[in-house]
């Protein structure tokens, strides 16, 4: 699996120190809110389980599953709801954490999802933001790293359905995407 990459981008450490920053700016702005935490998987599942970790204020975690690239490392723009939520969001704050901000298709259709259920108020938490992906207008209300416009895989992303469980965010070597 470590030889299938060609470099690694970002380190375990780098993520840690973000992901840490991160959970006390949250923990500031939603102190006495109660905001229900939504982990958008399965690209979110490692960054949502080490940032409610640096959280100090009292939250509700619930999951929701889309797909909408398929096996493929571009947008279809389709997004799919694979398993939706198991709580309403109505009258809730919410804060959906995502893995990374791409085309924005996939987000702006969750926030729409979201809006429409009635949440009070709907905000995004991104680890990592590619801007000159973008196709819709969208900018994460928290963000971690800005990156360059590369494919990435590692803590929680995938190459059809492998590399999740890398610690760090690495780059893979071109002849991977050949196979
Ligand atoms: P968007 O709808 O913004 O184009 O893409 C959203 C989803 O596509 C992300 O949540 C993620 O699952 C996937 N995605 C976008 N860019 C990358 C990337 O560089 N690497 C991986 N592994 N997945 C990505
Ligand atoms: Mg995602
Ligand atoms: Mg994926």
């Amino acid at each position: 699996m470590q030889n299938d990459i060609q470099e690694i981008l970002i380190s375990e450490e780098e993520i840690q120190a973000k992901v840490k920053e991160l959970g006390e700016k949250l923990s500031t702005a939603y102190k006495d809110r109660d905001p229900l935490v939504i982990c958008v998987l399965k690209g979110a599942f490692i960054f949502m389980a080490d940032l409610v970790k640096n959280i100090t204020v009292p939250i509700e975690l619930d999951f929701m599953a889309v797909s909408s690239y398929g096996a493929s490392t571009k947008s279809s723009g389709v997004v799919k709801i694979i398993k939706d939520l198991d709580q309403s969001v109505e009258g809730r704050d919410v804060l959906i954490v995502e893995d990374i901000i791409d085309s924005g298709l996939t987000l702006s259709y969750l926030i729409k999802l979201l809006e429409n259920r009635k949440a009070k108020s709907v905000s995004v938490v991104t680890l990592f933001d590619k801007p000159t992906g973008r196709t819709v207008e969208l900018e994460a209300d928290y963000k971690g790293f800005v990156i360059p416009d590369a494919f990435i895989v590692g803590y929680g992303l995938d190459y059809t359905e492998h590399y999740r469980n890398l610690p760090y965010i690495g780059i893979l070597k071109p002849e991977i995407y050949s196979n």
